[in-house]
């Protein structure tokens, strides 16, 4: 992102589930997903553990949840949410493609 000459804040406490990459500028807002605890849909990364299924649904419920709510409240704010995914973010081609196509809207 400082290679796009892009100015932005990490982690902001001061924001509704502490986005993980803040563009004031842009009234955007990035957050970093792990695939398995935010559960990112059909992903291979979303798996859950064979063991103890009860206590993994409301830990899972429970994340999405509270991401859901933190979303809502930044766009009740005047800020456009964008999550990038784990799974996206480990390749950097595909990280690239996901940041240009974010900042390209802004
Ligand atoms: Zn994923």
């Amino acid at each position: 992102m400082h290679a796009r000459g892009l100015r932005f804040r990490l982690h902001r406490r001061d924001l509704p589930g502490t986005p993980d990459v803040v563009l004031p500028g842009r009234r955007l807002v990035v957050f970093v997903h792990g695939c398995f605890w935010h559960r990112h849909p059909g992903c291979r990364g979303c798996t859950t553990p064979g063991t103890r299924p009860e206590f993994w649904k409301n830990k899972f419920d429970a994340n999405v949840a509270r991401d859901r709510k933190a979303t809502e409240a930044l766009i009740q704010a005047g800020w456009r949410v964008e999550t990038i995914w784990e799974c996206e973010a480990r390749d950097a081609n595909t990280l690239s493609r996901r940041l240009d196509a974010m900042f390209d809207q802004a």
